[in-house]
């Protein structure tokens, strides 16, 4: 296995033998054929290993989720149809009705609503905390049915570093996993298994793809986190599987396998959010570039940042590896490197003069995307979050003259000119 996380993005996941495609082969297939009906049971029993049905598993989806596993360092991966199909998955594999999580209030919109409205539905009940919140409340907002901590690295969009040691270590001081989506800075960027952190999820949709091509997500295991120490708030992986015959994932599995498996096993099975073999192709085509375009988002976006900064006609700016921004101190430790291409700032004026200035764009594109190679930029005052007040906007951290930009890998010096001609006309 490649040490540097370069040769791995470009080479990972799969290495072709003598005579086979360098490029990974899309099997773009539902089933396999055996010669014999004996040979089909024992894959069905677990006891071999092989493909049957793409809804459990396909080698091209199986290829490149071994990729993001090498490149997070982790010792299990699985693909999903979407980055909210991961996060769905991740919880929902160790925790159900009657359970609890305990969650950051600035993780990505479409991860609080599944949390606080839908999993609610299902009888799961969610603390959010402020990832800035004291070591003291942290604490209180676990519970005896507490299954799991959940953060993102970076939040999507408020920009949030999460202080990923303290969160790992009240985990564990209560016994459960830390659960953490990294999809902002990548494994190029941020490592959070390194920082005690026990299960990653991605959108790949966003820098892994790259190129706003292909939806898709991945789970990855680190393998470091011990169900059977305790195995009584964790029967699922624990205790046997009466849907699987009786298995007991954690010891069919061991510690390494058994978080995949059991998402691959039962509710990939029973739930079906598969990605399609067709988009992993794609995926797999941005991963083999992600180490040479992560820098440079990053490298883009700073330099956007301070021109910001120093610009007569903005008000505030956000990016957290900016000298004095709030979460500059954080993102120095867990991604000295930079963190990701997005910025977020308020020109002077307010509401009228963010509309404004994004309709002046020219190289720019307005997109509800981010995270890919070219610059986009949203409001989401009139967009994404149009149905609420200026009040109802600052309580989910969002103002009205919020102008959330991502920067993409085109030349810098045209994408400043850009917000330069942009901003003189408002
Ligand atoms: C976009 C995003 C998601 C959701 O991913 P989809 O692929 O759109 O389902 C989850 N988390 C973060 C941080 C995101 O940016």
């Amino acid at each position: 296995m490649a040490e540097q996380l370069g040769t791995i993005c470009v080479q990972g996941g799969y290495r072709p033998g003598d005579g086979e495609p360098r490029q990974l082969p899309i099997y773009q297939n539902t089933t396999w054929k055996y010669d014999t009906g004996e040979h089909m049971a024992r894959l069905f029993d677990l006891e071999e290993e092989g493909y049957f049905y793409s809804r459990l598993a396909n080698p091209t989806c199986d290829a490149v989720a071994r990729k993001i596993c090498e490149l997070e360092g982790g010792a299990a991966a699985i693909l999903t149809g979407s980055g909210m199909a991961a996060n769905f998955l991740a919880i929902f594999n160790i925790a159900e009705a009657g359970d609890h999580v305990v969650a950051c209030s600035t993780i990505y919109g479409g991860t609080f609503n599944l949390l606080s409205h839908t999993m609610k539905r299902m009888g799961l009940d969610c603390t959010f905390v402020d990832p800035n919140c004291s070591d003291e409340e942290l604490d209180a907002a676990f519970r005896p049915n507490t299954k799991l901590v959940f953060g993102e690295s970076i939040a999507n969009p408020a920009l949030v570093v999460l202080d990923i040691d303290r969160f790992a270590k009240a985990a564990h001081a209560h016994g459960v996993p830390l659960v953490m989506d990294n999809t902002f800075p990548t494994p190029i960027l941020c490592n959070p298994f390194k920082w005690g952190c026990d299960i990653l999820t991605h959108s790949t949709t966003k820098y892994m793809d790259g190129h706003a091509a292909a939806l898709g997500g991945c789970i990855v295991d680190s393998g470091n986190f011990d169900w059977m120490a305790h195995a009584d708030k964790f029967p699922g992986l624990c205790a046997p599987d009466e849907s699987y015959h009786g298995i007991v994932y954690a010891e069919h599995f061991g510690q390494a396998g058994a978080y995949i498996n059991k998402a691959a096993c039962q509710l990939m099975r029973d739930l079906g959010t598969v990605q399609s073999p067709n988009n992993a192709f794609l995926t797999n085509l941005g991963l083999e570039s992600l180490h040479a375009r992560m820098p440079l988002h990053a490298s883009n976006a700073l330099k956007i940042a301070e021109h910001l900064a120093a610009h007569p006609k903005v008000a505030w700016v956000s990016h957290p590896s900016l000298p004095g921004d709030a979460n500059y101190e954080l993102a120095q430790k867990y991604m000295p490197n930079g963190s990701c291409g997005v910025v977020s700032f308020g020109p002077k004026g307010g509401r009228e003069a963010a509309e404004a200035f994004m309709a002046n764009l020219k190289v720019a594109q307005i997109a509800t995307h981010v995270a890919d190679a070219k610059t986009c930029v949203l409001h989401p005052a009139s967009t994404t979050h149009r149905q609420m007040t200026d009040e109802e906007l600052i309580a989910c951290g969002i103002s009205a003259d919020q102008v959330r930009l991502s920067c993409g890998i085109e030349d810098v010096r045209d994408l400043i000119a850009d917000i330069d001609q942009a901003l003189e006309q408002i």
